[in-house]
């Protein structure tokens, strides 16, 4: 199967916050979905690679800011391509926290809302995490950035390379060598060797 196909599925972009003990962090997802809306019920899917994961995990809450198309590639950079367990991503970016003490974005978001946990269901490389919506703030008039609009518009265009290797369509990073291991997983966006081109 061509794994382009996956492609054609439509994605909001959004980051996920969450706050244990004293720590605020969060991560970018695309995969928050309205599942019921009697009980106003959502799930986001997340990779247990981020440390925003075992957050949620073990505070059973998080915050969901929806962003907007207006939101610099710094932005993803900062919540994306870094881990909270040695960065503080709230440092530069400018945030408030809700009724349930957790940041969301100030700036560059549509929207935000609560979350308490439900359910966590093991995926294998990710937790499916189904939630009440106990919360939530309109923020501006903005268009909320989809997926699409984020990798034609936001994210840089990959500079041309002479290197032999395989790139990752997600986040742009390179494998340099001629074989890509089956089971290679990007170091940056945690995506798998089916979401590399070769060079
Ligand atoms: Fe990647």
């Amino acid at each position: 199967m061509d794994s382009r196909v996956m492609y054609q599925i439509s994605y909001g972009l959004y980051v996920l916050t969450a706050k244990e003990g004293g720590k605020d962090n969060g991560c970018i997802v695309n995969t928050v979905t309205q599942v019921t809306s009697s009980p106003n019920r959502i799930t986001v899917a997340v990779n247990k690679q981020n440390y925003t994961h075992d957050m949620i995990l073990r505070s059973g809450m998080f915050n969901v800011s929806v962003l907007a198309q207006s939101a610099p590639f710094d932005l993803f950079r900062n919540f994306g391509y870094q881990s909270g367990l040695t960065a503080d991503k709230f440092q530069q970016v400018p945030f408030v926290r809700m009724n349930n003490g957790i940041a969301r974005l100030s700036e560059h978001a549509t929207a935000c809302f609560s979350g308490r946990v439900v359910s966590a269901t093991d995926l294998g490389t990710h937790t499916l995490f189904l939630a009440d919506v106990t919360d939530g703030e309109l923020l501006c008039d903005e268009e909320p950035v989809t997926y699409a609009y984020y990798q034609k518009n936001i994210k840089p265009a990959p500079a041309p390379t002479k290197k032999t290797g395989w790139r990752c369509r997600i986040c742009g990073y390179i494998y340099e060598g001629e074989t890509l291991p089956p089971d290679f997983v990007c170091p940056v966006c945690k995506h798998g060797a089916e979401d590399f081109e070769k060079l």
